[in-house]
């Protein structure tokens, strides 16, 4: 062989043009000052974390005042209409509400996680139940979830500094509302004694995720009290604590300057001690990554803090090939390591959001290969009824036509555990079959039956 024909083989990459690397600009324009009302505010002042939250929009009266000039009366009608009928509160920070496109605020995927359109919404599920995770029914203490060998989820207040349209945890995060009332799990300093005694008694958990709500919201003190109490536990190895701020209020990291040495003195001293003490996030859309987020990321980068994500998939948020990618490249570009992308749980008024199983294995087949491995998420399930996170392709049954998808959970749980697709993505008989209890009940007995004859490999169903 030539070496000209090796040349000619070897199929040498083209150079990628400086436009398709554009997106590595982030932005850092004044966003916000398209809002009416902080047209005159400047970065410092946007910046300033008590300014953000003194200006967070917490019901629907101060959202339509913030953007009446911008958004079109049908869409305010439409908006109002919506909260009338969500079982949520509200709370949207300035950083977000000023991201959102209010030219088309109905395709607008920051719009679609926080503020639901009556328009828009589908009935829920009919097997949907308000703690569909089970977490409360795995609950030892108020609070406190032992589901897994080693490791638990310790919910240490029910507020968060914006609240989700899609929330699992709506049965217990923010204020009742007109259609739901909640559990209460406040900061409460004896509640968090009753759990640090249950973790101390356990000598089997080696991991602690603490959440809530979301500790964003616990002040610098509260977050040194926890870490160091979780770090003079000898058997707990690791903990994260999770926290949605950095995609929804970023500059608090560079301006809470209090908060964020609290959490580097917890990362330091675990890392003295040989425990890893890390953040985890939540981005699930790169309208979400902006200048803010990268210099935010930088300054803990910087301190040796360890940030990975947990994204959730959502129908016109993140499920095509392109918005997840672009997702997954910016996340990896300030350092945060895409972690899982979790189905969407079923959660009341959230029909609209939720997409298939088919597309979570389609969008994981496509983004494989386009990074590093490491950068590439987890594409999986939390699956009903308790049976805890699996493998979206681990499935033992999984039937396109009643989007029936059957899981086992073999380290949590015995038994089998499923996940439905939403309604609106089935054909019209299915649809009809899921309006009659009888069918469902057949639909999911025939579900397990068949998941229960697999043998080695799984059996897909389609129309
Ligand atoms: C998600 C979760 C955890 C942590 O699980 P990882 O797979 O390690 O991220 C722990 N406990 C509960 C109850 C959870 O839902
Ligand atoms: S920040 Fe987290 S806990 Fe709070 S409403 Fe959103 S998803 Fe729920």
């Amino acid at each position: 062989m030539s070496s000209l024909k090796v040349i000619e083989e070897k199929k040498i990459k083209p150079k990628v043009s400086k436009l398709d690397l554009q997106w590595r600009e982030l932005r850092r324009d004044p966003f916000w000052q398209r809002v009416p009302a902080w047209k005159d505010i400047d970065e410092e002042t946007f910046l300033n974390y008590k300014w953000q939250e003194k200006n967070a929009v917490t019901n629907p009266k101060k959202l339509i005042k913030a953007v009446q000039d911008i958004a079109s009366d049908e869409f305010i009608k439409d908006v109002e209409a919506g909260f009338g009928s969500a079982p949520m509160a509200v709370r949207i920070s300035p950083y977000l509400l000023g991201l959102i496109d209010w030219s088309d605020p109905y395709a607008d995927p920051i719009r679609r996680q926080f503020l639901p359109v009556a328009s828009q919404l589908e009935p829920d599920h009919p097997l949907l139940t308000l703690d569909s995770l089970h977490e409360q029914a795995d609950a030892p203490v108020e609070g406190l979830t032992h589901r897994y060998p080693d490791k638990v989820l310790f919910l240490a207040l029910d507020t968060c500094p914006v609240y989700c349209r899609f929330c699992t945890r709506s049965y217990a995060v923010g204020l009742d509302t007109d259609t739901v009332e909640k559990v209460q799990l406040k900061a409460n300093q004896d509640r968090w004694a009753q759990a640090l005694k249950y973790i101390r008694e356990r000598e089997e958990v080696e991991d602690v995720v603490i959440s809530g709500g979301d500790m964003y919201r616990l002040k610098a003190s509260q977050v040194r009290e926890i870490g160091h109490a979780l770090l003079d536990i000898p058997h707990i190895r690791r903990f994260r604590f999770a926290t949605k701020g950095l995609a929804i209020q970023p500059m608090k990291i560079l301006t809470d300057t209090d908060w964020t040495d609290a959490i580097t003195e917890i990362v330091e001293r675990g890392r003295k001690m040989h425990k890893d003490v890390v953040i985890h996030t939540h981005f699930n859309t790169p309208k979400e990554i902006t200048g803010i987020s990268q210099d935010a990321m930088n300054l803990l980068f910087e301190r040796g803090i360890t940030v990975r994500n947990q994204a959730v998939l959502q129908a016109g948020v993140n499920d095509t090939p392109e918005l997840m990618g672009d997702l997954i490249k910016k996340l990896s570009y300030i350092n945060v390591q895409p972690y899982y992308v979790y189905m969407h749980d079923l959660v009341r008024g959230t029909e609209d959001l939720r997409t298939t199983v088919r597309t979570s294995i389609d969008l994981e087949k496509k983004l494989r290969g386009t990074t590093a491995g490491f950068n590439i998420p987890l594409f999986i399930v939390d699956t009903m009824g308790g049976g805890g996170k699996r493998d979206i392709h681990s499935f033992e049954h999984y039937n396109q036509k009643t989007g029936i998808s059957v899981y086992k959970a073999p380290a949590v749980k015995p038994g089998f555990f499923y996940y439905v697709d939403p309604i609106r993505t089935l054909s019209p008989s299915a649809q009809e079959d899921w309006k009659s209890p009888e069918k469902q009940k057949q639909m999911i007995r025939d579900a397990l039956n068949d998941a229960s004859k697999y043998h080695g490999r799984p059996q897909i169903k389609y129309f």
